[in-house]
């Protein structure tokens, strides 16, 4: 898997392609750096058209046998890989927090989470039912067979480098389909090593590939080719749009997970130790770089007061540091570009008005050089500001406060994204005429952290098209075929 250049503390990595583990022709590579040190800790392919026609070519010679095992068979292999998975977690969650910068104990919850997606849909691929339709003429037989796809490519962000990516390869092979994963620049290590454990689990040469590398030109690749029949993508939205348009003209499958900009509304009937706790979980966890992360906090003016300082409380007890260290609960975030967002982010609201409760500017951690950002909270902002429109991916708390819980479902919904949404109140009338109301594809109630391998995960609106996870997610990798049998 790795070669160490001698001399030196970073390892060179390969990419996986047809059961073998090859540089790029090139010879070229990409560095991937620690964002907590800015260390270069190893180096991985930098890939182009060659190889990432060699994965296609791997992909769909492998699909010919792999779609015809039965079903147990592919099971099988699927178990062995996560059991692997899980044997590996705490060094799998050493490589993630290396590459990414999350908190150790953030990056062991996420191997256990992506391994999840793997044991579910092991059990998932045994139930892949068709259907027998009643016909209208005594001589025929009507039939429905649901069958795999056939080659699939995965692209995947760096914000979850392992559950991103079983959550799509776990229904993917589960129903039949190979697999090729272009992990995002910046964390390619976990996708490595996962592909690792797969070929150790067993299963065959050319059903999962990984290529790491120049994005557009791997995804050129990609989309421009038609034995290329699905992609399936999670990223921003503007290349969400990019892939949507590029796969048209093989028409391709295409599932999308994109940006979110979450609402949370707390009610005055709230319980305000639990809102703000859940609240805490959804925004800060991954330094606040995730989807589904509370972007927007509407809270009801009776309870702001209370819920606001048990918030601003919790916030400061978050200690900043490398996520090597067992203490620290907000790493690094993963660039230059991204701390410079979210310190745009902040300025503009202060420009704007708003109060800054707890942090607001970057944190220098001795010794390291990496990107680290104060865990803040903001208070007395509203929608002219920056942060209330665009993802701010950092770790950053703002609030809103408001009177009308019909305006704020209104506030709420007036956004071109509808990923994920929270509400926190104690009147389950409230709960299920809000959850009911906002137009957004996961309504967490009295829930900061709604995701799970066995329920839908996807968005309405700009936030992308398709869903993943649980009998739903297995349903983006398959075709539905129709026969109709003439008896005689
Ligand atoms: P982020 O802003 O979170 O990095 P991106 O949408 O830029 O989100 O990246 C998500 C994934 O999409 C990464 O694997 C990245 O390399 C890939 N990517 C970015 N641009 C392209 C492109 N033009 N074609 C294919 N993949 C791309």
């Amino acid at each position: 898997m790795t070669t160490t250049t001698s001399g030196s503390t970073s390892e060179r990595w390969l990419n996986y392609v047809n059961g073998q583990w090859i540089e790029a022709d090139s010879g070229k590579t990409i560095s991937v750096v620690n964002p907590s040190t800015l260390a270069e800790i190893a180096t991985v392919p930098d890939s182009g058209e060659a190889e990432t026609k060699a994965a296609i070519e791997a992909a769909h010679t492998a699909f010919q046998s792999w779609s015809t095992l039965s079903a147990y068979e592919r099971s099988d292999m699927l178990m062995r890989w996560y059991h692997l998975l899980m044997r590996h977690q705490e060094d799998l969650a050493r490589t993630m927090t290396a590459e990414q910068g999350k908190p150790l104990s953030e990056a062991r919850g996420e191997i256990a989470y992506a391994a999840s997606f793997i044991s579910w849909y092991a059990e998932e691929a045994k139930r892949l039912y068709g259907d027998i339709i009643p016909a209208t003429s005594s001589a025929k037989r009507m039939f429905v067979l649901r069958q795999p796809v056939g080659v699939v490519a995965a692209i995947t962000p760096w914000n979850f480098p392992a559950a991103m990516i079983t959550r799509k390869v776990g229904p993917a092979l589960a129903a039949g389909c190979t697999c090729i994963v272009k992990p995002a620049e910046q964390t390619p290590l976990t996708a490595l090593y996962m592909a690792k454990l797969a070929e150790e689990a067993g299963i065959p040469a050319g059903v999962l590939n990984i290529v790491t590398g120049e994005a557009s030109v791997i995804g050129d690749t990609l989309f421009a080719d038609s034995r290329v029949a699905k992609v399936t993508f999670t990223g921003s939205t503007e290349v969400g749009k990019h892939i949507m348009r590029a796969s048209a003209d093989t028409m391709k499958k295409i599932s999308l997970e994109l940006g979110g900009h979450a609402p949370v509304i707390v009610l005055d009937d709230a319980d305000a130790e639990l809102a703000a706790e859940q609240t805490l979980l959804s925004k800060f966890r991954n330094a606040g770089q995730t989807c589904v992360c509370a972007n927007r906090i509407y809270v009801q003016k009776g309870i702001r007061p209370a819920f606001e300082k048990l918030l601003a409380d919790k916030i400061r007890a978050l200690k900043v540091g490398d996520g090597m260290d067992p203490d620290s609960a907000i790493g690094p975030v993963i660039d230059e570009d991204g701390l410079n967002k979210i310190q745009r982010h902040v300025s503009d609201a202060v420009e704007r008005g708003a109060a800054v409760i707890t942090g607001g500017s970057r944190r220098e951690v001795p010794k390291h050089a990496g990107y680290f950002f104060e865990p803040t909270l903001l208070t007395g902002v509203d929608s002219s500001m920056l942060i209330m429109k665009e993802e701010t991916f950092g770790p950053v708390a703002p609030i809103v406060e408001f009177t009308d819980p019909d305006d704020a479902v209104r506030q709420a919904n007036d956004s071109p994204y509808g990923l994920a949404s929270y509400v926190f109140t104690s009147n389950i009338n409230h709960a299920i005429r809000l959850a009911e109301r906002l137009q957004y594809g996961i309504v967490g109630v009295n829930d900061g952290l709604p995701s799970s391998a066995q329920a839908p995960f996807g968005g309405m609106k700009e936030s992308g098209l398709g869903r993943e996870g649980g009998k739903y997610g297995i349903e983006e990798y398959v075709e539905i075929k129709y026969i109709s049998l003439g008896l005689y």
